[in-house]
């Protein structure tokens, strides 16, 4: 669906004003833009690439796509859907509530779609940015970008990919049409969408290779169908689905103390896993192939009750030497072994550490987001940064979880930044910047609170560090405490200059 302003050619040549642009309509920019319509505001606008709401929703349809937390959690609070039709929602159904949920609060007004950011470039001057997208250029006084950590699909730089006669399709941009009935088919990685991807198509392919570097620890799913009484009771009894999201929450959280705070605690979650690896696998040879030899928690834990059923069946092989070259009609490993392959399925997740909308953002004095980032990014509360008036971050760095839903970090984000245009509002700002010591002091609260977590003590290599080995992409500590720190605008850690001063 489009909306009314999805007009490409007509309007490309002027500059639209705009209060607030905001780039992406994933959870993270449509919780912003939902926010500010519901107080009222609507000089607003969201920038998106793609033709439709969603995000990771919508571009992650390949077949058994589905969210690791349970809906009742990974969803807005203030928009709850006692219609989910299973504890864990499977993908179309994410899709749906955000398209629902976009349309419920009058959003896709403000949407242009086909309209991706190239450049966004302040102008102290003017105390604007200027914002160059493929549908036109546009104005604004403030620009939040939630451009999505895990929106960019990454492509392993592995020798001949290029020349591969057969389909390469990376697990972010699935080929519906491409039917996958008796073909043989490569997996490259073993991660979250791995996992989901591999039970999935493992039926329908004649032959299944695969390929991992490193196994994934994984606990059983506790997946159910939520029947049509309990659906009832939630729509009669709005408080009792809030109560189930509370314990929900509490549970997940209760993670935290092992993954951050003491390792000994993540024992009984290792033992769970080990024991469902046990069951579900009988090969020895297999098993230990599939069993890591680091600490749990140090990479995501992953969720399935298929997956080792699957890499089992006959038909399937875990390969775990390395991949040395494709060729165009195989796959060659390290020891020399080549397998014949029709399509290669890359789940080599996404740019996370070197986010591409950072070096589309240019700050004052004339550096990119991704220059001043370059020996590791910093921020005030994941969510601005000294030298960019007036921008705003959602999911930016150190707001990643693994452990719980990251709707609970997008809404603490849309509060503070909310609190911010406020604070603009009422005291007749024209320019809002956090301060580099601000800055500095946030950057070594996250290093302290980072050290001795299983992400870097674990024994893994993870994408959660960056190529120094510092964590810039999850919160190390509680999710209440970033909540607490972001509940509203640390004025004093802000210089803010008055309209008339503009
Ligand atoms: C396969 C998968 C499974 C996941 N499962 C879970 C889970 O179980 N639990 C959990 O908490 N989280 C999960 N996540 C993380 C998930 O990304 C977040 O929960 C959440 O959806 C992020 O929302 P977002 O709005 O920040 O980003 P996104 O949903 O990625 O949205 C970003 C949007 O910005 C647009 N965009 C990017 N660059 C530009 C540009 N230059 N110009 C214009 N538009 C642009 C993109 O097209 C996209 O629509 C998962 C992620 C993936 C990929």
């Amino acid at each position: 669906m489009t909306s009314t302003l999805d007009r490409p050619a007509p309007g490309a040549e002027r500059t639209r004003e705009v209060g607030v642009a905001i780039i992406g309509s994933g959870f993270a920019g449509l919780g912003m833009a939902i926010a500010l319509r519901r107080r009222g505001e609507t000089d607003l606008v969201l920038l998106e690439r793609a033709h439709d709401v969603g995000g990771t929703w919508r571009d992650n349809a390949y077949p058994g796509a589905a969210c690791d937390v349970q809906s009742n959690l990974y969803s807005f609070s203030f928009a709850p859907n006692p219609d989910w039709p299973r504890s864990y929602s499977e993908q179309p159904e994410i899709q749906a509530y955000l398209q629902a949920t976009a349309d419920r609060f009058d959003v896709r007004r403000h949407c242009v779609f086909g309209a991706e950011v190239t450049a966004a470039r302040w102008d102290d001057a003017a105390r604007r940015w200027e914002i160059e997208t493929t549908a036109g250029r546009f104005r604004a006084r403030v620009l939040v970008s939630a451009a999505g950590a895990l929106a960019d699909p990454v492509y392993p730089d592995i020798p001949g990919l290029a020349s591969f006669a057969g389909t390469v399709m990376h697990s972010a941009r699935w080929d519906e049409g491409h039917d996958l009935t008796g073909e043989r088919v490569a997996v490259v990685g073993t991660g979250a969408s791995a996992v989901q991807i591999v039970p999935a198509i493992q039926p329908r392919a004649g032959s299944l290779a695969v390929y991992q570097r490193t196994p994934p620890w994984i606990v059983p799913r506790t997946d159910h169908p939520v029947s049509p009484r309990v659906q009832r009771l939630y729509r009669w009894v709005p408080g009792l689905q809030r109560l189930v999201r509370a314990v929900l929450y509490l549970v997940r959280e209760f993670l935290v103390v092992g993954l951050a705070k003491d390792r000994r605690f993540l024992r009984p979650v290792g033992r769970v896993a080990r024991a469902h690896l046990q069951r579900q696998v009988r090969d020895p040879r297999l098993r230990r192939a599939l069993t890591p030899d680091y600490t749990i928690g140090c990479k995501r834990i992953l969720i399935s009750n298929d997956y080792y059923p699957a890499v089992s069946a006959p038909g399937v092989e875990l390969v775990t030497a390395g991949i040395a070259e494709v060729r165009p009609h195989s796959v060659v490993t390290v020891d020399g072994v080549e397998r014949p392959t029709d399509t290669i399925v890359l789940a080599t997740g996404f740019a996370v550490t070197d986010l591409p909308i950072a070096r589309r953002i240019t700050g004052r004095d004339g550096r990119t987001l991704a220059d001043v980032w370059s020996e590791g990014m910093a921020t005030n509360r994941g969510s601005t940064v000294a030298g960019f008036p007036n921008l705003f971050l959602l999911v930016g760095p150190n707001v990643g979880v693994g452990h719980t839903s990251m709707v609970y970090m997008i809404e603490s984000q849309v509060a503070y930044v909310d609190d911010a245009l406020r604070t603009m509002a009422a005291e007749g700002l024209a320019v809002l910047e956090t301060t580099p010591e601000a800055q500095e002091a946030y950057r070594e609260l996250v290093a302290r609170r980072s050290r001795g977590t299983v992400w870097l003590a674990g024994g893994c290599a993870s994408w959660y560090l960056d190529r120094h080995g510092h964590n810039t992409t999850l919160w190390p500590d509680f999710t209440f405490r970033f909540r607490r720190l972001t509940r509203r605008l640390d004025r004093e850690n802000y210089v803010g200059t008055p309209e008339a001063a503009a």
